[in-house]
C-alpha cells in the first residue's frame, strides 16, 4: 500500500472541523485590524528565498525543496510566506495607490527538517504583514492583535519573548563584539554552531543545544549594543505594549532563523507543546522590501504554527465536530427518491442532512445515524408512505413523532429554525 512521505501528514475530517474554527477566528480577528487576505502560489523562484531569508540560515542551507524546471531555472517549494508577500508587493506595484498595505495569508510551507512531534516537513501557518508602518505602535498593534488570537481560541499556557535585533548600523558591532565572545570561549560548540559561528553568530545565541546554551550563557545581549533610534524604537515598543495589557519578557537570547529581521522581534511560547515549544513568531523586517528591488518601506510581520496551534487547542480538548443535525433513513425506491430531494432541500436551507442510498434495512440505516451521531432521525418505510406520514426521532430521547408528508421540508426547516429542541 502507497503510505504517506515521511514528514506530512494527513488532517483528517475530525481535526478538519478545529482548523475551521482557528481558520474564522484568525480571518474574522484580522479583517476588524484592517488586514486583508492575499493568497500567494507554493513555488517562486529559488532566489526570492535565498536573497531575503538568507544564504547562512539553515532553511537556505539545508531545508529547502529545490528542483530546476524544464527552462534549468531553480523553484523552490516555499518554506515561509513573508518572502512572497514581499514580492506580490513589489511585483503588482500595490505601494502604488497606499504604501501601507496589511495582508494576511493562511497555508502550506514545506522545510526538509528532521520530522518529530509538532515539527513536520509540510506544515501550515497563518501569516500577518503589515507593510509601510515604522512606529513602534504599529509593532505593538500586531502582537496585540496576535495575543487577543490566542484569547479568543482560549489558549492561555502562552508567554511572549520579545528582543530587539538592531540595524545594519548597530547588528555589525555586536556581530564582532559576539564572535568576539565565542572565540574566547573555550567550550565546545555544536558542529552547526561550530561552522555558522563566523558567519552568522547570532545564531549560535538561539541554538537548542545543552553545551551551545551553556557556552552563550554569558553572552554580551544585542539590546545593550543597540543604536540610539533603534534602542528608542525598542523602549517605546515596550511601552506600548504595556499600555495595551500585554505581558511580555525580554528574552536576549532571541534571534530566530531567517536574516531579513531588524529591530522588533517576538516569539509566542507554551508549555503545552513539549520540545517544539514556539507556537508563533515574527518581527521587523525592514530592509527586505528595497533588497528586493522595492521602495524603502519598513514591515513587520508574524507567522503562527497552525499545525502547532491546533495541537494545543486539541490537548485543552474543544469540540468541534461536523455531525449531521438530522439523518433521513429511507426504505424503498419511493422513499429514497423522496429522501434524495429533501435531503437537498434541507441542506440548503442549512441544516445538515445526511440520507443513505444503499439498501441497508432500517436496522442498518439507524445503527448508521447512531455511528455519525445525528441528532435526529426522519424514518421514511413503506407503512409510513402509506400513511402519509413519516417518523421524527430524536436520538438522545429516543422521542418520537409523525409528521406528514405533505409539507415536510417546511416543517422540519420550522421546527430547526424555531428553537433547539426540535421534538
Ligand atoms: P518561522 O517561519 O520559522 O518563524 O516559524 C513560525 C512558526 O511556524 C513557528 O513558531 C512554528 O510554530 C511554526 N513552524 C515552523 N517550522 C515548523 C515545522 N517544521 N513544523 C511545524 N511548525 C513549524
Amino acid at each position: 500500500m502507497i503510505q504517506l512521505i515521511r514528514g506530512v501528514r494527513d488532517i483528517l475530517p475530525e481535526e478538519v472541523g478545529l482548523w475551521q474554527k482557528i481558520e474564522k477566528t484568525a480571518t474574522s480577528l484580522f479583517e476588524n485590524f484592517g488586514f486583508c487576505e492575499i493568497r500567494l502560489p507554493v513555488i517562486e523562484f529559488t532566489e526570492l528565498f535565498a536573497r531575503s531569508i538568507g544564504q547562512d540560515t539553515d532553511i537556505v542551507e539545508k531545508e529547502m525543496y529545490t528542483f530546476l524546471n524544464k527552462k534549468d531555472e531553480l523553484i523552490t517549494l516555499r518554506p515561509e510566506a513573508t518572502a512572497s508577500v514581499v514580492r506580490a508587493y513589489i511585483q503588482h506595484r500595490l505601494y502604488a495607490v497606499d504604501p501601507v498595505q496589511k495582508f494576511y495569508t493562511i497555508g502550506p510551507m514545506f522545510r526538509k527538517e528532521r520530522p518529530q512531534k509538532g515539527r513536520y516537513r509540510q506544515f501550515y501557518q497563518i501569516n500577518a504583514e503589515m507593510i509601510g508602518v515604522d512606529s513602534p505602535l504599529a509593532d505593538a498593534q500586531l502582537i496585540f492583535m496576535l495575543v487577543e488570537l490566542f484569547n479568543r481560541l482560549s489558549v492561555s499556557d502562552i508567554s511572549i519573548h520579545l528582543n530587539s535585533l538592531g540595524c545594519p548600523e548597530c547588528r555589525p558591532g555586536f556581530k564582532k563584539t559576539l564572535q568576539k565572545f565565542i572565540s574566547n570561549t573555550t567550550a565546545k560548540l555544536c558542529s552547526d554552531c561550530d561552522r555558522r559561528k563566523d558567519k552568522n553568530p547570532l545564531r549560535v545565541l538561539d541554538c537548542k543545544v545543552f553545551a551551545c546554551r551553556e557556552a552563550m550563557k554569558d553572552a554580551p545581549s544585542i539590546t545593550e549594543h543597540l543604536c540610539n533610534e533603534c534602542s528608542e524604537h525598542f523602549e517605546a515598543v515596550k511601552i506600548a505594549l504595556n499600555d495595551l495589557n500585554i505581558i511580555f519578557e525580554i528574552d536576549k537570547r532571541l534571534v530566530r532563523g531567517l536574516d531579513y529581521y531588524t529591530r522588533t522581534t517576538f516569539e509566542v511560547q507554551t508549555g503545552s507543546l513539549g520540545a517544539q515549544s514556539a507556537v508563533a513568531g515574527g518581527g521587523r523586517y525592514d530592509k527586505l522590501i528595497e533588497s528586493l528591488g522595492g521602495p524603502s518601506q519598513p514591515a513587520i510581520g508574524f507567522a503562527i504554527g497552525f499545525d502547532r496551534l491546533a495541537e494545543i487547542i486539541s490537548s485543552n480538548s474543544v469540540e468541534v465536530s461536523c455531525k449531521p443535525d438530522l439523518f433521513i433513513a429511507a426504505l424503498g425506491e419511493k422513499a429514497k427518491n423522496m429522501a434524495l430531494k429533501w435531503s437537498c432541500d434541507l441542506s440548503l436551507s442549512g441544516i445538515k442532512t445526511e440520507t443513505d442510498f444503499s439498501d441497508k434495512g432500517l436496522k442498518g440505516q439507524m445503527k448508521k445515524a447512531d455511528r455519525i451521531a445525528a441528532a435526529y432521525v426522519l424514518i421514511l418505510g413503506d407503512n409510513e408512505l402509506g400513511e402519509g406520514s413519516a417518523i421524527l426521532r430524536n436520538m438522545t430521547t429516543k422521542e418520537q413523532i409523525s409528521v406528514p408528508v405533505d409539507g415536510i421540508v417546511e416543517n422540519i426547516r420550522l421546527r430547526f429554525a424555531e428553537n433547539q429542541k426540535v421534538l
